[in-house]
């Protein structure tokens, strides 16, 4: 392939443009926020389950002291009705009495039974709300925390893209000044080798940093100026310069 030296050199402007696409989307890729939101993520949905599940035993506990509650009431009500029975003097039979006493005291046994149901679950709904609060507050820190972890990211993101977009910009207008059968060239090594053009730079080839031999150096010394010559050992396209020491 021939190409004006010109343009050949024109390879190596285009290959530091496309080091510099690289590095930015090594940085877009490996950014330390995007670690950061990924980890703060995990704690946010391990917090958020617990809590739920910290509400949903709150849930249980209000549901099962309103029933224990129902049960108290239901037994106090009965003691008082057969207390208004004793009361009332309508009992007279003493066996009758005696049989409505006992079911006075038993109701009263049972009722200071259930009323310490009652505060057991109490107890329980307190330190199961407790916990709501203290997960609650502790998922929303994480999720604060993330928010500012996304901020940075999305800053830095739009520096990088201000960066690319300028990369694109200047990219087009060195193309430009290449022919097209040699960018293709140039593009093909590219996908292949990550760098399509490298310097020869005193006897080495700045590719693969590869010394070239006395027989190649004098090969392309022989070379037409508008040669297009490659590297033997990583077969990039050499581009020589005033400091190709030829
Ligand atoms: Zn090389």
């Amino acid at each position: 392939m021939k190409a004006a030296p010109e343009a050949q050199k024109r390879l190596l402007d285009l290959a530091e443009l496309d080091s510099t696409a690289d590095r930015l989307a090594h940085r877009r890729r490996t950014l330390p926020e995007l670690a950061e939101i990924a980890e703060q993520s995990k704690q946010y949905a391990k917090l958020a389950t617990e809590a739920i599940e910290a509400e949903t035993e709150a849930g249980d506990l209000a549901r099962e002291q309103t029933k224990a509650e129902g049960d108290v009431d239901t037994v106090r009500t009965r003691a008082d009705r057969d207390q208004k029975r004793l009361d009332s003097g309508a009992v007279t039979s003493p066996k009758d009495l005696a049989s409505l006493q006992s079911e006075i005291t038993s109701l009263h046994r049972r009722q200071g039974d259930l009323e310490e149901i009652v505060l057991e679950i109490m107890e329980r709904k307190e330190a199961a709300d407790a916990k709501v609060t203290d997960l609650t507050a502790k998922r929303d820190e994480i999720a604060a925390v993330r928010a500012v972890s996304e901020e940075r990211r999305d800053a830095a993101l739009t520096e990088i893209d201000k960066d690319s977009a300028e990369v694109v910009e200047k990219r087009v207008q060195i193309a430009g000044d290449i022919p097209a059968d040699l960018l293709a060239l140039y593009d093909k090594l590219r996908d292949q080798y990550g760098v399509g053009a490298a310097m020869l730079r005193g006897g080495r080839c700045q590719g693969c940093k590869v010394a070239l031999s006395i027989a190649e150096m004098n090969s392309i010394k022989a070379a037409p100026h508008d040669e297009v010559v490659r590297c033997e050992e990583c077969r990039r396209i050499l581009v020589r310069t005033a400091e190709s020491g030829l």
